[in-house]
């Protein structure tokens, strides 16, 4: 099986912090160069020292095409054509839909939906120019979430616009199908990050932990494999898919 990562550039949105910083690590370990972009600077910077010459630390903003754009450009001087891509970013606003302010309701669709879009339809637009219908070497993986799949856990707006991104990756990937680009959705159940805060260790947090069958938060190394797989040759033929890591939090 070709899931070896060598040779590959994978440009990670999010990387200053939870999945995007651990996902960086996994994608070096595994042989691939990584484009670490965030807001947070001093994050992805001092990431970037750590990882060494196979990482590049850039600034970056999803909400700003221009910004996005400019990531791209300083990615593809540096390494050559960004052939993957992990579009990772996103927020949470939470509460009842009867009282999240407006403004943060357009922030989550700003940031998960239309940030997570560009940052896919720019990378795809290079991969495209560079010819990628002939190596078929393209990968984006969007990050969605099982909130996609729930109701009632107070984040409305989030679990709708997790919905829309799981089928955004559909029509993306029907979209390129013949340009040598597979487009994959990854759906992770609740795992502890920065996101969440310290609900986790609230009651309520703990009751919602308590609910799962397995009783615990989903450990963040069980999106390696599937994450792994999707960047790798060895996915060529999956596109379109939605895969569920949520450590049967769901059922
Ligand atoms: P974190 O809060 O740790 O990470 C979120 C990342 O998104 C940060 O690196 C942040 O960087 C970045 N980000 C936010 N806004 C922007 C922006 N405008 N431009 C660029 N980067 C931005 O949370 P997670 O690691 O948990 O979240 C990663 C993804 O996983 C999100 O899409 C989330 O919805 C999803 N997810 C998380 C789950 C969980 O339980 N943790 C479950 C299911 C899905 P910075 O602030 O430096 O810009």
């Amino acid at each position: 099986m070709e899931l070896s990562l060598h040779g590959r550039t994978a440009l990670i949105t999010g990387a200053s912090s939870g999945f995007g910083a651990h996902f960086a690590r996994l994608l070096v370990r595994e042989g691939a160069r990584v484009v670490l972009g965030a807001r947070r600077v001093d994050r992805i910077a001092a990431l970037a020292d750590e990882l060494g010459d196979s990482a590049l630390a850039v600034a970056m903003d999803v909400t700003d095409e221009a910004s996005l754009i400019a990531a791209y450009d300083a990615a593809e001087a540096h390494f050559g054509t960004v052939d993957t891509v992990i579009a990772n970013a996103g927020i949470a606003a939470g509460g009842r839909s009867t009282a999240v302010p407006a403004a943060d309701v357009a922030s989550v669709v700003g940031t998960n939906f239309t940030g997570l879009y560009l940052t896919a339809r720019e990378g795809a637009k290079r991969m495209i120019a560079a010819g990628f219908q002939d190596s078929e070497r393209g990968r984006i993986v969007l990050i969605g979430s099982i909130t996609a799949e729930l109701t009632g856990q107070g984040d409305a707006a989030y679990g709708a616009v997790k919905a829309g991104v799981a089928h955004l990756g559909r029509q993306f990937a029907r979209e390129w199908v013949r340009q040598g680009i597979t487009v994959n959705t990854i759906q992770p159940g609740y795992i502890q990050t920065e996101i969440a805060g310290d609900w986790f260790q609230t009651e309520g947090g703990a009751r919602q932990i308590a609910a799962f069958h397995r009783r615990r938060l989903c450990p963040l190394d069980a999106l390696d494999a599937p994450l792994v797989f999707l960047c790798s040759d060895a996915s060529r033929h999956v596109t379109g898919a939605t895969l569920t890591v949520d450590d049967g939090q769901v059922l």
